[in-house]
């Protein structure tokens, strides 16, 4: 089988190995499409600080299982199947509270551990989850980015009656939008490119504002009545984005405020400018009981995936992967890599 391995910054291979075999508890899975995320372009920029070489990147995993291990019970082979980007220790206070994205020994697949960018994989049989049979595995590949959506959405209490302000209009924050449309709620998008709010507009955007060219506080006044947004998402995380956020007549009395990024320049945060208006920021940090959800909402076709995905690559084209995160092309929104039979 083949894999793709990051060996250092702006280097990796295409290395021919041996299919592994799934020991007690495990499955083997042969991949059918993988996403390309934010975070895989972080591992091979160099720009993750916790990633370490060798690393096969890859966190949007979906397959076909071809082999199960000794004990497994849930999943047999032939099921389709998406793979948790969490792997967790399943015993630590964290984990039994049912949060294993924060287990004390938390490692992120395609980061910390190696991940799907290969013809086949093991996973824990817990850590995998049964797809409906019919839905392409291109689409498969955005569970887990959804499931990221629905976290933090949850995270923040978001509810239908709230005006939600989402910062950036890449992959998640259009997720965001979409999971925020569907529970009913009324959506700003704020981006500086025109043709990801043009997007936003088509995924249900009530108002959208270019930060390039318009004036973000004057709008969000103008679009709340002067109320503010109760819920704010900053999936833009670039340095100074959270204190723009907190400025006075954008957040309503009482916002909750959702950081996505991990961004580690220091913010102009004041304890008054939260208690002023008893804000509360909320951390989010991958996601945690939200594939299965997330998956029923697939079948259900409650969002529009048409449109997220600009690019589709086979994997046997990997490099045309790394050259457009290298250089990304200016219509470039998110690309899958499909893997063949
Ligand atoms: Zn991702
Ligand atoms: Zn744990």
């Amino acid at each position: 089988m083949k894999q793709i391995s990051v060996n250092a910054p702006f280097r990796y291979s295409i290395e021919d190995t041996e299919c592994p075999k799934p020991s007690k508890g495990e499955v083997l899975i042969k991949m059918k499409a993988a996403g390309v995320c934010g975070s895989d372009f972080h591992l091979f920029l160099g720009e993750n600080p916790m990633a370490e070489f060798p690393r096969i990147p890859g966190h949007e995993n979906a397959g076909i299982i071809e082999e199960v291990g000794e004990g497994v019970t849930k999943i047999k082979k032939g099921d389709h199947v998406v793979v948790d980007l969490v792997v967790a220790c399943g015993t630590c206070k964290q984990c039994k509270s049912g949060r294993r994205n924060i287990c004390r020994s938390v490692k992120a697949r395609g980061a910390a551990v190696d991940g799907g960018w290969r013809e086949y994989f093991i996973a824990a049989e817990h850590e995998v989850y049964l797809l409906p049979e019919d839905l392409p595995f291109q689409e498969a590949a955005l569970i887990e980015p959804f499931a990221i959506g629905g976290h933090c959405t949850k995270r923040a209490g978001v509810q239908g009656s709230d005006v939600v302000l989402v910062l950036g209009m890449g992959t998640i924050g259009t997720i965001i939008l979409q999971v925020c449309k569907e529970k009913g709620c009324t959506v700003i998008c704020a981006d500086i490119k025109d043709n990801f709010l043009k997007r936003a507009e088509d995924f249900g955007a009530d108002f959208i504002i270019n930060t390039k060219t318009e004036d973000l506080h004057g709008r969000i006044q103008e679009y709340t009545n002067g109320e503010g947004a109760d819920v704010i998402f900053d999936a833009a995380g670039y340095p100074g984005s959270l204190s723009m956020l907190l400025q006075k007549g954008i957040p309503a009395n009482g916002a909750r405020i959702v950081p996505l990024g991990f961004c580690t320049s220091e913010e102009n945060i004041t304890q008054s400018m939260i208690n002023g208006r008893e804000l509360s920021i909320i951390g989010t940090r991958m996601s945690s009981g939200q594939f299965e959800p997330t998956i029923e909402k697939f079948r259900q076709k409650a969002y529009r995936l048409a449109g997220i995905v600009s690019d589709t690559i086979s994997f046997s084209e990997i490099d045309r992967v790394f050259k457009n995160m290298q250089n990304p092309p200016e219509d470039m929104a998110k690309m899958v890599i499909l893997f063949g039979d």
